[in-house]
């Protein structure tokens, strides 16, 4: 017996539900790659993640998923040789550390937690301490997927320029953009990255990269540099270069809607519509953690992220994901690295809204009910509450 069929519910954080006005965009014959529509959805694309990413930088898309976008951050500014200080918060800056460290950077992880942001005390300290300035580059993510934190990106970059240290700071915002605020110049953030499919709500494929003047200058001298990622070579007149080859045309046409919606909505509603739909979320799970087998990863209430919630589970998590999967058509995300057999995690990130986020948290709390897991019950209903409270007519 199930009551799985219907639309799937894919709650994973990433790729995320693709609105199906984006599909229908994507739905088309291709075009030619020098045709004034195509020049057009690059210059128009590129203007808007000016206006998303709040810079008045230079920006770059790139044929290739956040890993790619990660090797285009890095390869552009950065020498072989260069020490890049990693903040880690979970898996994400870790990964991208990982990604410098092959491509020849002498990479330096800070002490951190998969429960914690980053400590920007912690940051000041060990910046104060490199007299020498060999730390070229640090780089941190503002939301880690894995764990579920949101970290203080202006609160590092206070820390930064109190050590008075030139690295340049490189953020990761693949699992925030679109979700939650990012201000690129006013924070003082000299490289910043995305992708397309999580909070922007393009299927995978698309990174996205936005570079200051210091990034810039930075990449004059850069010895990493490939002519696929090179913003140089990307800042040609021909329309061929912007992409060093055939424009991935269909994305294209995809994230042209998607920016359409998104600006369409307002992007500080959007922003406004994932932090209710995030609370909501943790009305349910803060309920559910009274049986004593759930609990938020992250501990530190103001520290959870907008776009992912993350749930420590005592038991297996494995029974009740496969319960929601094949019975309820919901597809929750499994942990990652330190979280791997001991969690689960629900996305509440791009194209959702409040029926599909209670629709999730219905399936989860069904699950705890039909595989008697102990649990506070009502999370669902206190999500409702509180939505009820904070959305008014
Ligand atoms: C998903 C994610 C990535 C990796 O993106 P891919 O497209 O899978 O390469 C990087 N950073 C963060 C924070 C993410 O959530």
């Amino acid at each position: 017996m199930t009551v799985s069929r219907g639309r799937e519910f894919l709650s994973i954080p990433g790729p995320t539900n693709v609105p199906e006005q984006v599909l229908a965009a994507m739905n088309r014959p291709a075009v030619d790659i020098y045709s004034g529509e195509m020049i057009g959805i690059t210059d128009s694309c590129l203007e808007d993640l000016r206006k998303i990413f709040r810079t008045t930088g230079r920006t770059y898309i790139y044929a290739a998923n956040g890993h790619g976008g990660w090797e285009a951050a890095i390869s552009n500014v950065l020498s072989r040789g260069d020490k890049v200080l990693v903040l880690p918060s979970g898996r994400f800056a870790l990964g991208w550390g990982d990604m410098a460290r092959m491509m020849g950077a002498d990479v330096e992880v800070l002490e951190g937690g998969w429960q914690l942001a980053v400590n920007p005390a912690a940051v000041e300290e060990r910046l104060k301490r490199d007299k020498q300035h060999a730390i070229k580059a640090v780089v941190v993510v503002q939301i880690d997927t894995a764990s579920g934190v949101v970290n203080d990106i202006p609160a590092i970059r206070k820390a930064m320029d109190a050590a008075k240290h030139p690295a340049l700071l490189m953020v990761d915002t693949v699992a925030s953009l679109g979700c939650m605020p990012f201000d690129m110049d006013a924070w003082g953030v000299d490289v910043a990255m995305s992708g397309s499919q999580k909070g922007l709500m393009t299927p995978p494929g698309l990174a996205f990269v936005a570079a200051n003047a210091r990034a810039r200058e930075a990449h004059q001298t850069a010895n990493m540099r490939t002519l696929y990622w090179d913003w140089t070579f990307r800042e040609g007149e021909i329309h061929y270069q912007k992409y060093c080859g055939t424009p991935p045309e269909h994305l294209l046409f995809g994230l042209r809607k998607a920016f359409d919606m998104l600006f369409d909505e307002g992007l500080e509603n959007a922003i406004r519509r994932h932090t209710l739909l995030a609370e909501a979320t943790r009305a349910a799970v803060a309920k559910w953690a009274e049986g004593e087998v759930l609990a938020f990863n992250i501990p530190n209430a103001p520290d959870r992220a907008n776009s992912i919630t993350c749930i420590l589970m005592r038991s297996d998590p494995t029974p009740l994901l496969d319960y929601c999967r094949e019975k309820c058509g919901v597809v929750l995300g499994i942990g990652l690295g330190d979280l791997t057999g001991k969690g689960f995690r629900i996305a509440h990130m791009g194209y959702c809204n409040a029926p599909m986020v209670l629709g999730t948290l219905g399936a989860v709390e069904m699950g705890l009910k039909a595989l008697s897991i102990p649990h506070g019950s009502g999370g669902v209903q206190a999500a409702i509450e509180y939505l009820g409270r904070a959305v008014k007519p």
